[in-house]
């Protein structure tokens, strides 16, 4: 195998690892973010539970002094009618009766008051159950990721040591100013840095090379970039060509990192 085709494999290589540890390197950023999110949710839940059970606790209050007042008129209006039996003038008569008159009109209008209030702690005793349950459903999450997370994000940890491993060992054999170059597009492109070429076409921007430059990499000789995107091309063929005498597997992962 010729040192070019070496260290294009050694560049598809490296881009592969980078590629994973970049996607690894997102997820450890996130994993802790998300579990943050559902934090500030599980917190808002509860302060709305919050705000139900203050409702119903000022509901119930009503409901049992407007009960007691209930009762307390009626047992009003009761004495009143047995007073009444014996009451023995009209005029006496008449003014209990229209005080007894104002009592049960009052009562009646508790009573009013404490079918919709009755009503209110109905619809709020069901709202505070299913923020109950949805809290009790964020907790077991919470608690899950929580467990998850630490296993996960050291299972991470490890495989990107490995990979940056890996990584430096594929840098070995590749010049330093071709790495200088793979940094460079790096830091201003997106993945993937190194890309084929298929019949003339650049499979990073999908644009045709020159025909000097289709030429060139054909030789196999220089590590070239493409003139559009800059990223570091090289010509499929060759990795094609190189796999039948190649039985250590590397040229076909080439190929396949390349489409
Ligand atoms: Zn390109």
């Amino acid at each position: 195998m010729s040192l070019y085709i070496e260290q294009i494999e050694q560049l598809v290589l490296l881009q592969r690892l980078d590629t994973e540890a970049q996607e690894l390197e997102k997820s450890l950023r996130d994993m802790p973010e998300q579990l943050a999110g559902l934090k500030g949710k599980f917190v808002g839940l509860e302060r709305q539970m919050g705000q139900v059970r203050e409702r119903i606790n000022l509901l119930e209050e009503q409901k049992s002094r407007i009960e007691h007042e209930i009762e307390e008129d009626s047992a009003k209006v009761k004495r009143s009618k047995n007073k009444l039996m014996m009451v023995e003038n009209t005029k006496e008569y008449h003014a209990m009766m229209r005080e007894m008159d104002t009592l049960e009109k009052m009562n009646r209008i508790r009573e009013e008051e404490r079918v919709s209030l009755l009503e209110e702690l109905a619809e709020q005793n069901e709202q505070a159950a299913g923020l109950a349950e949805r809290i009790a459903e964020l907790r077991s999450e919470i608690d899950a990721q929580e467990d998850g997370l630490k296993a996960d994000m050291a299972a991470k940890e490890k495989r990107l040591a490995e990979l940056r491993k890996q990584k430096a060992k594929a840098c070995e054999c590749i010049p330093d100013p071709i790495m200088d170059r793979f940094e460079f597009i790096r830091g201003r492109l997106d993945n993937p840095i190194v890309v084929s070429v298929t019949d003339a076409i650049c499979n990073g921007c999908h644009i045709r090379i020159p025909p000097q430059i289709f030429i060139e990499i054909q030789k196999g000789e220089q590590i070239l970039s493409c003139p559009n995107c800059q990223r570091i091309i090289y010509w499929d063929n060759h990795f094609r060509a190189s796999k039948d005498g190649d039985q250590d597997g590397r040229p076909r992962a080439a190929v396949e990192e390349a489409d």
